[in-house]
């Protein structure tokens, strides 16, 4: 018996004794191992006619000794390479494993530790194998950390025959379901199903005896060699050979979808990496989707093999609700390749595949309106998140795709689309938050800037105001909100009549300010109002939206406040009775004051300050 290297036997405990919940994933890395050996054996027989070319690995599950076994024809191995390939782990797994910090599930999980992983399922593992060209056939078998032995066999064929015995199932893991057909099966469909060589095993199915009548038919048992995988990847296929059908129904199969997506992209790339994505935006958004639950990710492949479910890294968060495949050639399957390595070509492919997704969003956009408003409504608040979050590091991939909704043209429109429609003495992007399109259409400013022909951008969504402070400006366009201007301002005549009136009220106002005690940074005159005769607006950075925004998030304990301004109509009689108070009664007005400033908040969607002193001066005053 010979030890292993102190390296690969820290490997080996950790499969022997893991309680990785993905055990399953041995038969995936003994088939992409299977594989492998084809792939060289059929790159031979390209000039040796000799070797049988009838490639395949088969699947063979023997109950009654609890053996699982796995074959292929590919090209073997003989006693150096058993020694080399199988006695020691390769160099860079056993770098990859002295990096600290790395959980067990990580390092099985993201690049699986080849063949022995097998360990993770079994307690003994037997090879038997040959190698093109040689005589002699080699038998390798390892029951785990002490060691192993290889010593010599017979064997028909070149290729390699791994079986595994299976360890006694537990109270937590039922080893022996690997032996079951319906677990092969799934396990091949769901990990190898592109895998280029047909995988097969033994299937038992009952049929109908041949020659009994229909009327009383009998049925037996029938055993039957079949292949579990398709064996072409869809992506694989020429692009006009895939129907549209075929990739939904794809989708709806691999995601687990009832629906069919919106869209799908589908593309090759080749030059510093090379790969082939196949990706999808869904009709639906998961229910999860805007919960810290969900995770984003696409299935990567490696040459037809799955080698992670949800590779995260390839998508930036804007994009989580991407879904599908890519499947590269440059990526290598195993920990005992360099990691590093291929941490640089995801993040390539994650480059590349972002470019490409804006791309085809745009084209969405300006080809077929009607869908690209469909995802944009399930995801549009992502797109808006990704404007926003990060100090706005994405802000200019991501101004044109998001839309809001003009309350002129009651839909939705880019930020492009309304500055074109901007009459010319327009000078900035009007919009004004709320928590619906009907409360906004309400606010006391809206009418103004209807009149005056300007359109204003509605946003109900707590992210969408941090999103255009984050622009800032849109071609040289200022974001502005119509709580914060004052339309009646723009035009000479106006403006000079609301001055004259401002100096003739400024102890009245000053006064007011006085009596809410700090409540408002300013109480000013307004001439824009029509129905209402105050309304709350605000000066500084953080709006009254802002405001309702960030103290409803978990943690804020309430404490975020915005500068506000209370404007009092100056075409509303309630002006007058304001000044004739002042002149007369203070007490009352200072009542009055309270009145309006609750008022004007409940207008905006604010909570009533203190609904005890609201209520007395509003009784006292009645
Ligand atoms: P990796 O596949 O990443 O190299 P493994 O531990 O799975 O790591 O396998 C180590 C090596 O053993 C492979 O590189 C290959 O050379 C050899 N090997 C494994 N399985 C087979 C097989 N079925 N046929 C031929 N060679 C194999």
């Amino acid at each position: 018996m010979k030890e292993f290297k102190t390296e690969s036997k820290r490997i080996l405990d950790l499969m022997i004794n893991s309680i990785y919940t993905n055990k399953e994933i041995f038969l995936r890395e003994l088939i992409s191992n299977a594989s492998d050996a084809i792939d060289k054996l059929k790159f031979i027989s390209l000039t040796d006619t000799s070797v049988d070319t009838d490639f395949k690995i088969e699947i063979v599950a023997d109950k009654k000794h609890g053996k699982l076994i796995v074959k292929d024809n590919g090209i073997g191995m003989n006693e150096a390479d058993l020694e080399k390939n199988l006695g020691t782990i390769a160099e860079s797994g056993t770098l990859a494993f002295k990096k600290e910090n790395e959980s067990e599930k990580e390092l099985i999980g993201q690049f699986g530790v080849g063949f022995y992983s097998a360990f993770m399922v079994a307690d003994k593992i037997e090879v038997r194998t040959k190698k093109y060209g040689e005589e002699k056939a080699y038998r390798f078998e390892s029951s785990g950390a002490e060691g192993y032995e290889i010593t010599e066999t017979s064997k028909d064929g070149f290729g390699t025959e791994i079986t595994l015995t299976l360890k006694k199932d537990t109270d937590d893991y039922k080893y022996s379901d690997f032996l079951e057909q319906y677990k092969i099966t799934s396990l091949v469909k769901k990990y190898s199903d592109y895998i280029r060589y047909p995988i097969e095993t033994d299937v038992t199915r009952s049929k109908k005896k041949e020659g009994s009548s229909d009327d009383k038919p009998e049925y037996e048992d029938v055993t039957e060699k079949e292949i579990l995988n398709s064996m072409i990847p869809l992506w694989k296929k020429p692009k006009a050979e895939v129907k549209d059908e075929d990739l939904s129904e794809f989708y709806k199969n691999e995601f687990h979808d009832y629906t069919d997506p919106l869209k799908n992209i589908y593309f090759k790339i080749e030059g510093n990496v090379t790969y082939d994505a196949l990706l999808f935006i869904p009709a639906k958004a998961p229910y999860d989707y805007y919960s810290k639950d969900f995770k984003k990710g696409l299935k990567l492949y490696s040459n037809g093999v799955m080698i992670m479910e949800k590779c995260e890294d390839l998508l930036p968060d804007y994009l989580a609700f991407i879904r599908g495949v890519v499947d590269s050639s440059d990526l290598s399957l195993n920990i005992s390749r360099e990691i590093l390595q291929q941490d640089r070509q995801v993040k390539a492919i994650a480059t590349t595949l972002e470019k490409k997704i804006l791309g085809e969003l745009k084209k969405l956009l300006e080809e077929d309106r009607e869908t690209y408003e469909k995802a944009f409504k399930e995801f549009g608040l992502s797109l808006k998140f990704g404007c926003y979050e990060m100090f706005g590091m994405n802000k200019d991939k991501l101004k044109d795709l998001i839309m809001f909704y003009s309350g002129r043209n009651e839909k939705l429109v880019t930020l492009s689309e309304y500055v074109k429609s901007m009459p010319e003495d327009q000078k900035e992007i009007y919009y004004a938050c709320g928590e619906n399109y009907e409360k906004i259409k309400e606010l006391p400013k809206i009418e103004k800037a209807r009149e005056k022909g300007y359109d204003v951008l509605f946003m109900k969504d707590g992210v969408d105001e941090f999103v255009v402070k984050i622009l800032d400006e849109y071609e040289s366009k200022k974001f502005k909100s119509v709580g914060e201007t004052d339309f009646s301002l723009d035009t000479e005549g106006e403006k000079a009549e609301i001055e004259k009136k401002s100096e003739e009220f400024k102890d009245v106002l000053a006064e007011i300010k006085n009596a809410l005690s700090g409540k408002v940074a300013e109480v000013r005159l307004t001439g824009e109002l029509k129905t209402y005769p105050v309304c709350l607006s605000s000066k500084g950075e953080i709006s009254i939206e802002m405001e309702k925004v960030l103290n409803s998030m978990p943690n804020s304990e309430g404490k975020v406040s915005a500068e506000k301004v209370l404007e009092i109509s100056a075409n509303h009689p309630i002006a007058e009775t304001l000044k004739k108070a002042y002149e007369e009664d203070k007490e009352k007005l200072k009542k009055y004051a309270v009145v309006l400033y609750e008022s004007a908040r409940l207008l905006e969607g604010l909570p009533v300050d203190s609904a005890q002193s609201f209520v007395s001066m509003l009784s006292d005053i009645i």
